[in-house]
């Protein structure tokens, strides 16, 4: 059961405290689900788990309950919704968002879209440590951007990135450590600058908020400005 549970847990399902049973973790970035996605889940909870679906802090559907012999049933049904399960370790992880600018009058950005394309392009990528990232469309800051290893916040000028940032056994508040940019694209440089640098350099285990005081604020900074 130890090594099964183990190759569960690669594929989002985990061993919950009663040993029989796995609580199944879906995986999507952007904070907002489509009906039919949902529909899915609650398929899934009724038939296979207990009618119970847990929502997580960042954004992701947790279905509990689903017993043993029921997890390969569970796994066609994903395949055949086309419905990807959560990957963790030292990865880059799924990526948190508000409703930003496309529903909400407060946003500045738009933020669903832009966590999307960032999930695209880094989910699951091996990293030394474990990477989250947020996306939140104003000051307001639902979507609690320092507490994430890089956060993008809408402003009146634009982007305004934050770094080094994390949420658990350690706490790190996450910092500007440029000026608001005007251009998604460059935003997007120098988020992608902030990932390749935390890939070659952080030692293994090592969060990018410890990196970054490692190496210097400064010397992260000029990294980052490198990007523009
Ligand atoms: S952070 Fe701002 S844009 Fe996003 S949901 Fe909250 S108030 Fe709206």
């Amino acid at each position: 059961m130890e090594s099964n549970a183990a190759a569960l847990k690669s594929k989002g399902f985990f061993q919950q405290v009663q040993e029989a049973m796995f609580s199944l973790r879906l995986c999507s970035s952007g904070g907002t689900l489509s009906a039919a996605y949902v529909r899915s889940a609650v398929a899934i909870a009724e038939t296979y788990g207990a009618g119970q679906i847990h929502l997580t802090t960042r954004q992701q559907i947790e279905i509990p309950f689903i017993p043993a012999e029921k997890v390969a049933s569970v796994q066609r049904v994903l395949e055949e919704a086309d419905i990807k399960t959560f990957i963790g370790g030292p990865r880059a992880r799924t990526v948190a968002a508000c409703l930003g600018s496309a529903v909400c009058k407060f946003g500045k950005i738009e933020t669903s879209g832009l966590a999307r394309e960032i999930h695209q392009k880094y989910f699951g990528r091996e990293l030394p440590a474990k990477l989250k990232i947020a996306v939140t469309g104003c000051k307001n800051n639902c979507a609690r951007i320092e507490a994430n290893d890089i956060g993008i916040r809408g402003a009146d000028e634009g982007y305004v990135l934050y770094f080094g940032g994390c949420f658990g056994h350690e706490t790190r508040v996450g910092k500007p450590l440029l000026p608001a940019l005007a251009a998604r694209e460059d935003a997007l440089n120098v988020l992608e600058a902030g990932v390749d640098f935390f890939a070659h350099n952080a030692a293994k285990g090592e969060r990018l908020g410890k990196l970054i005081e490692r190496v210097g604020p400064e010397a992260f900074r000029k990294i980052l400005e490198k990007a523009l």
